[in-house]
């Protein structure tokens, strides 16, 4: 008998798992709007112009491929560094920062970190609903994952009285995950008013910010707008961890380029926290791949690349904000639906939280062969020009 005998069969993954069964779909009209990654308007995966000329210029250079140091490409983490906390921020020069296998591997160091050396009780915080990847990252790590309110699904928008009062009630020196911009799943931001507020009831319970940020450019169109939450709480004097990701606004996914970083109080803290990051990924996978780290730095530290790089971004967020302009109005005027669809407006960055039921979302692929998860969000990526109306069309059928 075979040592494995026992191991159970585990359930799909709850993303990647509509990815599978889109593919087994035969119908052409079929539509996959599970995955989070960006599509042109012919719906074809987009290798950014930028990125591009960025390889072009590192073919040139013809670097060899010895190993990063354990915290990787130091002229990498510098540039994202000053991406996500400003050019000029103070806090760069007390920054304890490290490469990460992109967004994912940066939320584990950070679990890792938390879970070695918070000084506190390991509660972490995070917006009911968040990523499911956050609750199996942080609970992996030992961490003890709670959840504040942050959905309203009266209004598909943000129960921000909600938030305030569960992060108040959370016990003093909890860990507070936020989504820095553009929240998945659920397309729903606070106003920089309500990030205020957020900033304040942290202060006042002496909890811990933990930013992840996948998707600085993808809510507005402009990174620096995007950055208002981490920023705000910087200059509020918080000391913040950031995770942060390049899969989405520079279109690396599976490059995997990231950052986690950690503010200290001063260069000798700093120097401890650093040595201790490498302590932990070490044992992990040594050092983090080359290719993509290069490739970010080439686009940011390239004035001409880094002017084309923020345009793209830009294009990336219109032609999504379009999309769900287009969207609306087909469902609304075409077809005559008289739902409420101004959430689909409102809604920001790569998603929809339609609102749709778990039962209307098996019905649109039965029927429609239009595939997302079971919580009824859409990457609205996976939307053009092409099949805009026929998903409208679509979603007014099975939710009449
Ligand atoms: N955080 C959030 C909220 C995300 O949506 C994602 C991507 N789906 C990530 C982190 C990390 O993605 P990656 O590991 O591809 O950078």
């Amino acid at each position: 008998v075979s040592t494995w005998s026992s191991v159970p069969q585990g359930p799909p993954d709850a993303i990647l798992g509509v990815t599978e069964a889109f593919k087994r779909d035969a119908d052409p009209k079929k539509m996959n709007l599970g995955v989070g990654a960006y599509r042109d308007d012919n719906g074809k995966p987009y290798v950014l112009e930028a990125v591009k000329k960025a390889e072009a210029i590192l073919l040139e250079q013809n670097l060899d491929k010895e190993y990063a140091g354990i915290t990787g490409v130091p002229d990498f983490t510098k540039a994202a560094a000053k991406l996500a906390y400003g050019d000029e921020s103070p806090v760069l020069s007390n920054l304890a920062i490290t490469q990460s296998i992109s967004g994912t591997g940066a939320l584990n160091i950070g679990a890792n970190f938390f879970s070695t050396f918070y000084p506190h009780a390991k509660n972490i915080y995070v917006p009911n609903p968040t990523w499911g990847n956050h609750n199996a990252i942080f609970s992996r790590a030992g961490l003890k994952v709670e959840k504040y309110g942050y959905f309203d699904k009266s209004t598909n928008g943000l129960n921000i009285n909600a938030m305030l009062e569960d992060i108040k009630n959370a016990p003093k020196n909890s860990i507070v995950l936020l989504h820095a911009c553009a929240h998945n799943p659920t397309g729903v931001d606070p106003t920089q008013e309500q990030w205020n507020e957020i900033a304040q009831v942290v202060k006042d319970q002496g909890h811990f910010p933990f930013f992840d940020m996948a998707y600085q450019g993808f809510a507005s169109g402009d990174c620096t707008k995007d950055a208002y939450a981490l920023r705000k709480f910087v200059a509020d004097g918080h000391q913040v961890v950031l995770s942060q990701s390049f899969a989405k606004n520079m279109g690396l996914y599976g490059e995997r380029a990231g950052s986690f970083s950690i503010v200290c109080a001063d260069a000798d803290e700093k120097s401890r926290v650093e040595s201790q990051l490498k302590i932990l990924i070490r044992p992990m996978y040594s050092n983090p791949p080359i290719h993509g780290a290069r490739l970010v730095n080439t686009v940011l530290n390239t004035p001409e690349l880094k002017q084309l790089w923020l345009d793209e971004v830009k294009t990336m967020a219109e032609r999504i904000i379009s999309m769900r302009t287009k969207l609306r109005n087909h469902l609304e005027a075409d077809f005559g639906s008289k739902k409420n669809w101004e959430h689909v407006t409102n809604q920001i960055g790569m998603f929809c939280y339609s609102g749709m039921t778990p039962e209307q979302v098996d019905k649109i692929k039965d029927d429609w062969h239009v595939y997302l998860t079971r919580d009824g969000r859409i990457s609205m990526a996976g939307v053009s020009s092409g099949n805009v109306k026929y998903l409208a069309e679509a979603i007014h059928n099975v939710t009449k």
